[in-house]
């Protein structure tokens, strides 16, 4: 069986003088625009109780064009500017929809500097990509072949916080969906980033540790650094680029480990790991591994998808470290320096290896009960629970694994 699904294949590009201009003037307009929106959508709301659509926002956006204060939005592509009103309307049906917070402003410093092209808004041919507004094409590093034929549909352009530009080209691509044999349970490590039920350790990425010595050398320099000095500035630039390598490595380590355990695994069961307190740590390395589970829950969501896998997600309060994984037995009290601990039956566990298991016996019987389902792409957006919760906890009977 194969599967057709949109893909998305970013890229690192260098724009010239006049394009890095041409693109930031087109963040500030999106980021304008969709602040424009949101007041006049909240306004609606909070004065006459009216719910105003994404129609409704591009008649005012073409209005707000005519007067002369904003006459400036006239000079960038329109396309990206519709974009960020069709953005803005996602994030109100996800708060309509109960899924998402109320939409926020986006803010010069602090908001991701992205703009989505359509097809009307720019040129492919031959494999060069030229944006509406721009007269050479964009040079692109293509690190990794396009698949045979594609062409893209959306291309986005954005500028992270270290400086560096990229291109995402969404284009169709073919998913071959061969059936797998394996199951596996993951539980979120302490000493290691993953533990699966098979035994398997999968560690940090390598450097991860010094990178992170020297992010918060960094951002302690920062904090010495005369607020809104020319030294300030360089600091934070040192941040962002001591951030960015560690988030780009975790990145490619995510991808080849999501992609192993979904080629290898027809059933792969996780923890809803919104809000465990994880990692008792300094709160820098918090955030980094939240981040980065956060990410190995989207990537891993998306590819049993595209894959046709059963990915489960079971409840966050399922006491997986205490449980003993050969006779169900509950332990007292598990405190986090405990790394192994043997159970009344005899068995004597590793911490995370056990609570692996158990986390696989646990989505196993959701799947067994029906509750077992493929995740919707929706939720991955906004980190809930795909699997509901229907079935009484298995707690006897688990598997031999
Ligand atoms: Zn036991």
């Amino acid at each position: 069986m194969s599967r057709a699904v949109k893909r998305a294949f970013k890229y690192r590009f260098y724009p010239t003088d006049s394009q890095a201009a041409e693109l930031a003037r087109t963040f500030g307009c999106v980021r304008k625009v969709y602040n424009l929106a949101l007041v006049a959508r909240t306004e609606a709301w909070t004065l006459r109780q009216e719910r105003i659509n994404y129609h409704t926002t591009l008649a005012l956006l073409t209005a707000w064009k005519k007067t002369d204060e904003l006459a400036f939005l006239n000079e960038v592509s329109s396309v990206p500017l519709q974009q960020a009103l069709r953005h803005l309307q996602v994030a109100f049906t996800n708060f309509f929809a109960r899924r998402a917070r109320y939409p926020s402003f986006k803010s010069r410093k602090k908001s991701r500097r992205s703009a989505e092209y359509t097809t009307s808004a720019f040129r492919w041919r031959g494999g060069r990509l030229t944006l509406a507004k721009m007269t050479e094409p964009l040079d692109i590093v293509w690190s990794r072949p396009l698949p045979e034929g594609a062409s893209p549909s959306t291309v986005t352009v954005s500028q992270d916080p270290a400086g560096r530009w990229f291109v995402s080209l969404l284009c169709d691509d073919v998913i071959e969906q061969v059936p797998a044999s394996g199951m596996v349970g993951v539980d979120a490590g302490i000493d290691s980033l993953l533990t699966l039920s098979t035994g398997e350790k999968i560690v940090n990425p390598k450097y991860e540790r010094r990178d992170r010595a020297r992010l918060a050398r960094a951002q302690r320099a920062v904090a010495k650094k005369e607020k809104g000095s020319a030294n300030r500035a360089k600091a934070r630039h040192t941040v962002a680029r001591v951030y960015a390598r560690i988030t780009d490595r975790r990145r490619d380590h995510l991808h080849k480990l999501t992609t192993r355990l979904v080629r290898e695994n027809q059933a792969i069961v996780i923890e809803d790991l919104a809000v465990r307190n994880m990692v008792k740590n300094h709160r820098l390395a918090r955030a980094v591994s939240d981040a980065a589970w956060r990410q190995f829950r989207t990537l891993l969501e998306y590819k049993a998808d595209w894959y046709g896998r059963d990915l489960v997600v079971v409840d966050r309060w399922f006491p997986s470290s205490k449980l003993c994984s050969a006779c169900g037995a509950l332990a007292q009290r598990m405190p986090l320096n405990v790394r192994s601990w043997t159970c009344r039956c005899g068995q004597t566990h590793d911490r995370d290896v056990n609570a692996a298991r158990n986390i696989l016996a646990e989505g196993l019987s959701v799947i067994a009960c029906g509750g077992g389902v493929r995740p919707q792409r929706e939720s991955s957006r906004t980190g809930r629970s795909s699997a509901k919760q229907e079935n009484p906890r298995a707690t006897k009977g688990i598997l031999a694994l």
